[in-house]
């Protein structure tokens, strides 16, 4: 009997790529849509209807259905790196780099989210010190998993040691797709970050062509949040171009925290509990300062740790030696209770991406263009004309 290619619902289907990585025949494709996000593709010519991709559909909900009745986190803890000057490379108190570099002195690979050629935001590996470093910082953008899933089954299979991390959802689809194809998981570690959301590739790529046109040079670096420029909890964005030129500044940041470029999933989003598919949740310890106000108050940033299995609890240790921790009764923040909120201009602001150009978009939706475009859309909205 055919068994059919039945992927997930579109508003629903994360971009995971499992189903594209388990299908024998490569029948699956990732494809920009017109908002500039991944999403699944089946050639019919090359389906063999083997019912591969549907399974691992199955797998991803059964998974969170699991989850969400399993046990609260074994721990919950604040860390920092101790060493100063690396914890100032991380995003948050640096806890993935403690937790990564125990696996690569190890001798095994870590598999995260790095700026690519041309700053195309995608995973990628790490076997070096070195390698692990592009890992660092946060990039607020949908990462492209690429052909990760089946490089991580061949490592696993070579008895390699694989750090995985991620956004919850892309955990849960390399997770799934490893039972799918009955790897034994007993080296593979998965460690997921609390998530806001993910804005489009297609929306950045744009948005850095923009920049690059009005300061005249070629991006030589991005940060989408520099705590050096400024601080933990007030980062700004920084892109630095061959020219010398340096813009600081929020315009991508305003667009993140608006959520109005976010993926379509994540305003249902599933992984917003404290009950995770990962051995590992990371993120910033927001509302530290009210538990502990005592507690590391120098601004270079603090991460949360919730160790949700044992294999996750015998990392930590591993990596304890690098950190400063103290243990938390409980620990949660608006990220592990509810999806973001989704604005109610977001169904305008994609038709206006579709028939404005970007410069334009981003006069509409952030404080591009200066004080006087803000106080002329604020009166718009007062006269309830925007
Ligand atoms: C889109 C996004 C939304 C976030 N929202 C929240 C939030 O609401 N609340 C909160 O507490 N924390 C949030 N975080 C997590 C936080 O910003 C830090 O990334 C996290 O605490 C890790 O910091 P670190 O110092 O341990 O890691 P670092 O040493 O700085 O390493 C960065 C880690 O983040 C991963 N990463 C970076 N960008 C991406 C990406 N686009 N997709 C997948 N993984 C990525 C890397 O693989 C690496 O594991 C978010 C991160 C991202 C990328
Ligand atoms: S398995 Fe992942 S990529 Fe495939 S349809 Fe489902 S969510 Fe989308
Ligand atoms: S049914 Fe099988 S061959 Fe067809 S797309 Fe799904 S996994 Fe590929
Ligand atoms: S908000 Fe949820 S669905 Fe969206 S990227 Fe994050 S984990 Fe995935």
């Amino acid at each position: 009997m055919k068994k059919m290619s039945i992927l997930c619902k579109s508003t629903e289907c994360t971009g995971c790529t499992a189903c594209m990585a388990i299908c024998p025949v490569d029948a699956i494709e990732m494809k920009y849509n017109e908002q500039g996000f991944l999403y699944p593709s089946v050639d019919e010519m090359k389906c063999i209807y083997c019912g591969a991709c549907n399974l691992v559909v199955q797998k991803l909900d059964h998974h969170m259905e699991e989850e969400t009745h399993k046990e609260p986190p074994i721990h919950y803890y604040a860390a920092r790196l101790c060493d100063e000057t690396e914890r100032m490379r991380s995003q948050s108190g640096g806890l993935f780099y403690a937790l990564a570099s125990m696996i690569i002195q190890s001798g095994g690979l870590v598999y995260g989210c790095a700026y690519l050629e041309n700053f195309h935001v995608g995973h990628t590996v790490a076997a070096t010190m070195e390698e692990l470093q592009k890992m660092r910082g946060s990039k607020y953008v949908q990462s492209d998993m690429r052909n990760c899933y089946r490089q991580i089954e061949q490592n696993l299979k070579a008895g390699k040691e694989v750090l995985f991390s991620g956004t919850p959802c892309q955990c849960a689809g390399i997770e799934a797709y490893l039972e799918q194809k009955r790897v034994s998981k007993d080296k593979f570690y998965s460690c997921d970050i609390i998530c806001h959301g993910v804005p489009s590739p297609g929306i950045f790529e744009q948005y850095l062509k923009l920049m690059e046109a009005k300061y005249q040079g070629k991006l030589e670096r991005v940060n989408l949040r520099d705590k050096a420029a400024a601080s933990w909890h007030n980062p700004i964005e920084k892109l630095v171009f061959d020219n010398n030129t340096v813009y600081q500044g929020t315009l991508f940041g305003e667009l993140f925290y608006s959520n109005l470029a976010q993926r379509m999933c994540c305003q249902t989003c599933k992984y917003t509990t404290i009950n995770r598919p990962s051995d590992i949740t990371i993120g910033d310890c927001w509302g530290i300062e009210k538990i502990h106000p005592e507690l590391w108050n120098d601004e270079t940033g603090i991460s949360v740790a919730l160790i949700q299995t044992k294999k996750g609890e015998k990392l930590f240790e591993r990596a304890m030696s690098y950190l400063d921790v103290i243990e938390l009764p409980s620990y949660t923040q608006p990220q592990l209770e509810n999806p973001a909120v989704v604005p109610k201009q977001k169904e305008r602001f994609w038709r206006d991406y579709q028939k404005l150009s970007f410069e334009c978009l981003l006069k509409k939706y952030t404080s591009y263009g200066g004080i006087r475009l803000k106080i002329k859309r604020k009166l718009l909205r007062i006269m309830n004309k925007w």
